[in-house]
């Protein structure tokens, strides 16, 4: 199994009759970084929606990490969501007046993981963004980057394989916006597929892959970049 999401002639039309997305065909093997681009109002939340089985296609087939969808019963496509995928959204949804380490540390609720625990990986996700001293900061006390990497370690303290991002630096200045990408890309090298709504081409360009929407359809796709073979770790040499 080589691809995380795959879309088969996927559409969404929402109540009122507007498609948001049709007949989408896309493939997203695991462990690729792709910038999904577009107007706004061309339909990429609602695809990452999709993808992030936040919402049902109201045509067509998503699979996501092996599993069709549509197959799954509610709590099955809960319990997906919450073990696989992570989002990171451009407003940052953090509870106000909740301290940075119990906003990381719900993120991983769902495992029945005991609080202490969560506290410790929560800890160990801050700091892996960069946020060590901040735990007990509230969010009102943190910059606008820093509650977007509060944001991502919530997102990543489940070790999600899918990590979905829809417009995460478009709250923030260049620098913090620049802070947080970097952020995403050592998430990717680290083994998480990334995917990256953005409307900043500058931004865009800098990924190995662009999907291009346009009216709820892909208008372009630059497809996934070569993958160098992975370096073989050495069996044998651990004698
Ligand atoms: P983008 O993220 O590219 O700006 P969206 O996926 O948010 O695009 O929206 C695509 C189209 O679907 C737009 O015309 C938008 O108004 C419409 N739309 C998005 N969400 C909903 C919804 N929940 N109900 C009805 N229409 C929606
Ligand atoms: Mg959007």
């Amino acid at each position: 199994m080589s691809d995380v999401a795959v879309f088969e002639g996927v559409g969404k039309t929402y109540p009122g009759g507007v498609a948001a997305v049709r007949e989408v065909d896309l493939r997203i093997g695991y462990g690729e970084l792709v910038a999904v681009v577009g107007p706004s109002g061309s339909g990429k939340s609602s695809m990452l929606h999709l993808m992030g089985t936040l919402d049902r296609p109201s045509a067509g087939r998503v699979t996501i990490d092996g599993h069709a969808v549509a197959e799954l019963s509610d709590r099955e496509v809960s319990a997906l969501r919450a073990q696989r995928i992570g989002f990171v959204f451009q407003q940052f949804h953090l509870a106000v007046g909740t301290p940075v380490l119990d906003t990381v540390a719900d993120g991983a609720v769902y495992a029945g993981v005991p609080l202490r625990e969560r506290r410790r990986r929560a800890a160990a996700a801050l700091e892996r963004v960069g946020l060590a001293r901040r735990t007990h900061h509230l969010p009102h006390q943190l910059s606008g980057g820093e509650r977007q990497r509060v944001a991502i370690a919530r997102a990543v303290i489940g070790e999600p394989v899918l990590l979905l991002a829809d417009e995460p630096t478009g709250n923030l200045d260049s620098a913090a916006g620049a802070a947080v990408l970097a952020l995403l890309r050592e998430l990717h090298a680290a083994g998480t597929t990334v995917v990256v709504i953005t409307h900043d081409r500058a931004m865009a360009a800098t990924f190995d892959r662009r999907v291009e929407m346009r009216d709820g359809r892909i208008v372009a796709d630059s497809g996934p970049a070569p993958r160098p073979p992975r370096p073989v770790t050495a069996a044998g040499s651990d004698r």
